[in-house]
């Protein structure tokens, strides 16, 4: 099958598109859907999923009908392949009736050989009619993810799609397409959309032109790194996330405020040649915004009148700016998801950019609060309530281990997103493959936290457990009699930072557990029997940057 394929889909690919080869992954995806057989495909934002499923949409003959959430990339898409000349339409509902109508009619009369719709559009009458009467060779599923409530944008307007395909009088190919990570959203898909035995490819994650870095950094000296770098990098354009809207208002004020400044006193870069950021160097941009001021912000970033934008989550989804030359994370976001489609924003022109993440500690644990108190969705059974915050953590557990490891960051990120790489050498772009790390025995800490959290009878949270090891006499304590613990000041000659650090790591290794609700709690997690609970016997590392200490932070190093 792949010979029929191979000669087709390439010419098909020079005429229609103008690209000389596939990119990875694209000519089998190609192959198998033009073979019959359905495809789960994850493949990175930006990889290049569509002509995966227009290639075979144009060459299966009959209406392949491309279901997609943005109807705004529905047009684009639609315009982009009516001037390539090949003819296509989309169904959606800012169009009349007489013009869906009109729509179908050509798709149904064989005029139109991509028909892009919305999930919701599948339900109603009309399409249930046109459907049933036409030909349909192919159903391709961008954005599958959503039909997952594991994923992280579920819309049940997709649970439709797998009874539609199942509606259909021949059951066409189906190609799903996603660029979600985890197993039990992969099998969620195949299982929701009925895919029949779907070959799965995994795809185009690692991208080599980006500069992964992690700089573990207290939070007063975030604002004045950033601010450093902006003025540093005058010339380049840049995205920085911070976790939430207040964060990204006071951090683009500071920027508007203290770059300038800062790049007179360094002099050099203002002297000549083109600065962007003419208006003032940072916009903001977050939900909170109305509809205007976002868009201000949007097209002054995007038309380079700001040098920055900094902004919560909410920015970025349809934003076409190729030469964005760094994405810095003020905090740390809540999955390896979340981030690497942020960070992924940086040099979409395949030049050198930079991804930089900020963390310390603390992130971690405003992190874990925000997902025990997010959790109280109203439509879910306390069960239910339970397995989604367990996923949660999971996917916070992927992103804290990008934090700590000590590998190629390039490597860490492809494999959480399971495709196969066997490099063994350091790459030249991330931190960790350019630093020598130490390693430090802390196993006497991690003892002393252990018995700590079984002399408090797992009742009190870790700011008590960290108070009472360093033999703190503050008050709130006085009703625990902590002076007559045996671990009473076990730890008076270690700092606070260290301690707060082994114990957060125990929380992420399993040997505790840290409930962060209303009253923060920390239990013994699901290993802590593996140690011999109140003792432990297990032997605890911490990997410290060897690299020379510059102010602010741990491995602040200014490249490229
Ligand atoms: P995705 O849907 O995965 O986010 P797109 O399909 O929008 O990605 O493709 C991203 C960009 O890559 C587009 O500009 C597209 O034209 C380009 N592209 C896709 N395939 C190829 C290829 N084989 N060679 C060169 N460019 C490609």
């Amino acid at each position: 099958m792949a010979e029929i394929g191979d000669g087709r889909a390439r010419e098909a690919l020079k005429k229609y598109f103008g690209y000389d080869s596939f990119r990875p992954g694209q000519q089998d995806i190609v192959d198998t859907l033009l073979g019959g057989r359905d495809v789960l495909a994850v493949m990175p934002t930006g990889a290049g999923k569509s002509v995966c499923y227009q290639i075979p949409g144009i060459l299966l003959g009959g209406v392949a009908i491309v279901i997609s959430p943005l109807i705004s990339l529905m047009q684009d898409q639609v315009d982009a392949l009516n001037d390539a000349g090949i003819p296509a339409a989309f169904i959606n509902g800012t169009q009349s009736p007489d013009e869906q109508s009109m729509v179908l009619a050509q798709a149904a009369a064989g005029q139109i050989q991509l028909l892009y719709v919305a999930p919701e559009r599948l339900e109603t009458e009309r399409f249930k009619n046109f459907a049933a009467r036409t030909a349909i060779a192919l159903v391709a599923v961008d954005e599958a993810h959503c039909v997952s409530q594991w994923g992280q944008d579920f819309r049940s307007s997709y649970l439709a799609i797998g009874d539609f395909i199942a509606s259909l009088p021949n059951r066409p190919t189906v190609g799903a397409f996603t660029a979600t990570a985890t197993e039990r959203v992969r099998r969620d898909i195949a299982r929701l959309l009925g895919l029949h035995d779907p070959a799965v490819t995994v795809t185009g994650f690692d991208r080599p032109n980006l500069y992964l870095d992690v700089i573990k950094m207290e939070a007063k000296h975030k604002a004045a790194w950033v601010a450093n770098y902006v003025a540093e990098h005058a010339r380049e354009s840049g995205i920085i996330y911070c976790a939430t809207r207040k964060d990204s208002e006071a951090l683009a004020e500071t920027l508007n405020q203290t770059v300038p400044q800062l790049r007179v006193a360094n002099g050099a870069q203002s002297q000549s040649g083109i600065e962007i950021g003419t208006e003032a160097v940072a916009a903001v941009y977050h939900g909170g915004m109305l509809a205007d001021a976002r868009n201000r912000a949007q097209r002054d970033f995007v038309t380079d009148r700001v040098q920055v934008v900094v902004a919560t989550n909410a920015f970025g989804m349809g934003i076409d700016k190729s030469n964005v030359r760094f994405v810095i994370h003020h905090n740390m976001p809540e999955s390896i998801e979340a981030y690497y489609q942020e960070a992924g924003r940086a040099g979409r022109d395949g030049e050198p950019s930079r991804c930089t993440l900020l963390w310390n500690e603390s992130d971690i644990v405003t992190r874990r609060r925000l997902l025990d108190t997010d959790s109280e969705n109203e439509r879910l059974t306390p069960e239910e309530r339970e397995l989604v915050r367990m996923a949660q953590r999971r996917l916070l557990d992927g992103m804290i281990g990008y934090c700590r490891t000590t590998d190629c960051l390039h490597l860490y990120i492809v494999r959480y997103f399971g495709q196969a790489d066997h490099r063994q050498d350091k790459c030249a772009a991330c931190s960790n493959c350019e630093t020598t790390f130490e390693t430090i025995d802390v196993t006497d800490v991690a003892r002393a936290i252990s018995r700590c959290v079984h002399d408090v009878n797992q009742r009190v949270g870790s700011g008590k457990i960290v108070r009472i090891l360093r033999g703190s006499k503050a008050q709130d304590l006085a009703w625990m009699n902590p002076e007559s613990m045996p671990t009473f000041g076990m730890l008076s000659e270690v700092s606070e930072a260290r301690i707060r650090d082994v114990l957060s790591q125990m929380a992420t290794d399993g040997f505790l557990f840290i409930d962060e609700g209303r009253m923060p709690i920390v239990h013994f997690g699901r290993r802590a029997a593996e140690t011999a609970v109140p003792d432990f016997r297990y032997e605890i590392k911490r990997v410290e940057r060897k690299a020379a200490v510059s102010p602010g932070g741990e491995s602040a190093k200014s490249r490229p």
